[in-house]
């Protein structure tokens, strides 16, 4: 069977996993969580960036730092992880729900405005795919209403918007190294911010209200409780497995990029077919080919196409039943405006095989069995 993911593995994984071990210092903020912070602080040129155990906890660090409350509210897509939902339910806040645009997914940056009230305080798209929302437009109506912009960048490490690291242009961004994702830590994340005036609280929040990091940075004598915090951090040999991958990255990157372009240009006849639709990237937006996805004519044909392609030993997924649909997003959202793309579009969106070392054998046979499946 041809699985939908392999988590990637480079090769120095364990090596670096046993130096840290080696250096008696497996808890949190070791060498290899700042091998990897300063790293992305350079690649995608970000003032700040603290790992975290999972993008989930970064966006509770974002939503915390925003300070969004009990009965403010938060627009953002329907079609997302609830994720970027949960941490703001666990503020209080309300969720306002707005519908995607069709072509690539996104937030439709023009229903944003309207959804609007006096109780809205955070905007949180999300960049599926790894391609950028409209940020030009989203961090302009940002401005305007005075609001803070949280970005779910989880899929988007290492993808840009008009050459801007996505996570880097709004108040806060958000990265996912789940084992699914591009750069992968097991479980883990890490939240990027611009702005100076938030590191001392971001550092307090992550590590249980204290001032730990300050004391380890011998800005101060001991370190006391003095806010509420939560422990955010990731075990050092977690980050060792990061950097193994984070060195590698162009040759990852490379890679995935090669099996994105090989099943766009092996499925673009059954596009021009009409027997599906291709993923849109848009010029101001430069991807990571995260995922590779593809439109059926509705949901059956989705359906029929995942047996088909079980049954020829291949594993294609789809994922987001849309949140305001789910039982969490009735208790804790509303949908504002029309729902004309959310549904109907994730019920024929098709994920195929992608990871790194996916082999071209490999991505050819997933190829050959549309075409058999279109063609039967
Ligand atoms: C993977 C993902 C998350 C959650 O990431 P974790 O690291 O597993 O917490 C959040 N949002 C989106 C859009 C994701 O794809």
């Amino acid at each position: 069977m041809l699985d939908f993911n392999v988590p990637p593995f480079t090769g120095k994984e364990l090596e670096y996993i046993k130096q840290a071990i080696d250096a008696g210092k497996i808890s949190g903020d070791g060498k290899f969580t700042k091998l990897c912070s300063e790293w992305m602080k350079e690649r995608f040129q970000v003032r700040h960036v603290l790992l975290t155990a999972s993008c989930t906890h970064g966006l509770e660090m974002a939503a915390h730092l925003t300070g969004i409350g009990a009965g403010d509210e938060v627009i953002l897509p329907s079609y997302t992880f609830c994720s970027t939902a949960d941490a703001f339910v666990q503020r209080g806040a309300k969720l306002v729900f707005v519908d995607v645009r069709p072509d690539t997914m996104n937030i439709d940056e023009r229903l944003i405005e309207d959804a609007i009230t006096e109780r809205t305080k955070v905007i949180a798209p999300m960049h599926y795919a790894g391609v950028a929302c409209a940020m030009d437009e989203i961090m302009e109506i940002a401005r305007r209403h005075n609001l803070q912009v949280v970005e779910d960048a989880a899929q988007g490490v290492d993808a840009y918007y008009k050459g801007k690291a996505l996570g880097t242009i709004g108040d806060y961004g958000c990265y996912s190294f789940h084992e699914t994702k591009n750069f992968t830590m097991g479980e883990g994340g890490a939240v990027a911010f611009q702005r100076d005036d938030k590191i001392e609280e971001a550092e307090i929040l992550r590590e249980k209200g204290t001032n730990r990091s300050k004391f380890f940075r011998g800005q101060i004598d001991k370190y006391r409780w003095v806010d509420y915090g939560s422990s955010y951090l990731p075990s050092d040999m977690n980050a060792a497995y990061l950097w193994a991958q984070f060195e590698l990255a162009d040759q990852i990157r490379a890679d995935r990029m090669a099996t994105y372009d090989f099943y766009h240009a092996a499925l673009k006849d059954l596009a021009d077919e009409g027997y599906l639709e291709q993923p849109f990237v848009p010029d101001y937006a430069e991807h990571n080919a995260h995922m590779y996805y593809i439109k059926l004519k509705d949901e059956p044909t989705r359906a029929r196409l995942i047996r088909y392609l079980r049954e020829h030993e291949i594993h294609a997924v789809f994922h987001y039943i849309p949140l305001h649909s789910a039982p969490a997003g009735l208790k804790f959202g509303r949908f504002h405006g029309e729902d004309r793309y959310t549904t109907v579009e994730s019920e024929r969106l098709l994920r195929l095989p992608m990871f790194y070392g996916l082999k071209q054998e490999q991505r050819e046979h997933v190829a050959e069995e549309i075409h058999n499946f279109f063609r039967q």
